[in-house]
């Protein structure tokens, strides 16, 4: 990775971050609202508390700026869990090696691959997002591969949420056909990140953060980050996905930036949530990152509740899961026989989802990404 967002990070600490939240007032949140391109400082005004009485202005801005870059569309894509074997443990996920959990783990075999996908794209879904934990000697860089290539073979759009890789494996996942990159940060606070990831190649924070530039650098043509929202003050954690997104979109400026926004809510029972994420902070901190970043994509889970979900597609939203499953062949496999990553609050089809998004107003858009790769040219 390039020292630069390191170095960019280490000039704005947790403190310097909050002091500038907290000194905002409602004249700095009406200046950062009249800009018609905003900056960190403006950011920060935006997730201050002064904030808090022109929420009403922010939703129509941020509802403004979303609908000039990406329409009135919401794409849909749906994960594929591949494995649920994991070596490494953090301490806030289902799947860790010392989360307690007994439940089976499998790593699909290439012929339930196919019958995973097979009932995905009859659903619908023409993008997917395969997962696996990190086990990287169970779940080599060629295994995903392959997996890529046969979801290639139902889906023109093919994403991965993996363990973090070096340069020539993103490529070699590339040209088996990879689009799309998620890796989250979790959390960019060094000592919060050093508490939660006791085990695996996951806890070298550097190389983590080092992943997403990597990957597009090697060609993938979308990139996802985030920030777990829960393991500390998501003012702080937002306001650096934000700096790392910036930074992703000057590096690797073929590519297009989304922002996923996971939220804890079902942890194993051996961790408790440090900095709880309430809904209305939720929506603030979402329409403030609109603001400042009008071009990046917005992820929304099913983590979220159906009626939670709906509330914010007018709100900045730009692509949604649907009909999910957190267990490796959940969809035809396996059933509910494998160990889950974690629970799910939005449990409608695919099919109910569409119609929910055309119920106010938007049109669900089953694959959506064409525009975003188009001008690309791989590096
Ligand atoms: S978050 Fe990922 S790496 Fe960490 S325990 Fe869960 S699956 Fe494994």
């Amino acid at each position: 990775m390039s020292d630069k967002l390191l170095n960019q990070l280490n000039e704005w600490p947790r403190e310097r971050v909050l002091e500038l939240v907290e000194r905002a007032t409602v004249a700095d949140v009406d200046k950062a609202l009249a800009k018609e391109e905003r900056g960190l400082r403006d950011l920060a005004a935006l997730f201050s508390p002064a904030a808090d009485s022109r929420l009403e202005a922010m939703a129509q801005e941020a509802q403004r700026l979303t609908r000039w870059h990406f329409g009135r569309t919401i794409g849909l894509y749906v994960p594929l869990y591949l494995s649920n074997v994991c070596g490494a443990d953090c301490t806030y996920c289902g799947y860790a090696v010392r989360s307690g959990n007994r439940q089976r783990r499998v790593t699909l075999k290439p012929d339930e691959i196919h019958r995973e996908c097979a009932e995905l794209a009859a659903q619908g879904f023409q993008s997917v997002l395969l997962l696996t934990g990190e086990a990287p000697r169970v779940v080599k860089v060629e295994y995903i591969a392959q997996a890529v290539a046969i979801a290639r073979e139902y889906f023109p759009s093919v994403g991965i949420e993996v363990y973090s890789m070096d340069h020539e494996s993103y490529k070699r996942l590339v040209e088996a056909g990879l689009e799309g990159v998620t890796i989250y940060m979790e959390t960019y606070d060094r000592e919060t990140y050093r508490q939660v990831h006791l085990l695996g190649a996951k806890k070298d924070y550097e190389y983590r953060l080092g992943a997403s530039e990597r990957a597009g650098k090697a060609g993938a043509r979308r990139l996802s980050i985030g920030a777990l929202l829960g393991l500390t003050d998501w003012r702080v954690d937002c306001f650096h996905v934000a700096m790392h997104a910036m930074h992703l979109q000057k590096e690797c400026w073929q590519s297009a930036v989304a922002i996923s926004f996971p939220r804890l809510r079902h942890v194993p029972k051996r961790f408790q949530i440090p900095a709880l994420v309430s809904d209305r902070e939720m929506v603030r901190l979402m329409l403030a990152l609109r603001l400042l970043l009008p071009e990046a994509g917005f992820n929304l889970s099913t983590r979220e509740t159906a009626a939670f979900r709906d509330r914010l597609i007018p709100l900045g939203v730009t692509t949604m899961s649907a009909g999910s499953s957190t267990r490796p062949g959940g969809y035809s496999s396996y059933g509910e026989e494998t160990l889950e990553q974690f629970a799910l609050e939005d449990h409608r089809t695919a099919a109910e989802v569409a119609e929910a998004i055309r119920s106010v107003g938007y049109d669900p858009v089953w694959k959506d990404f064409d525009r975003a790769f188009d001008t690309a040219v791989p590096g």
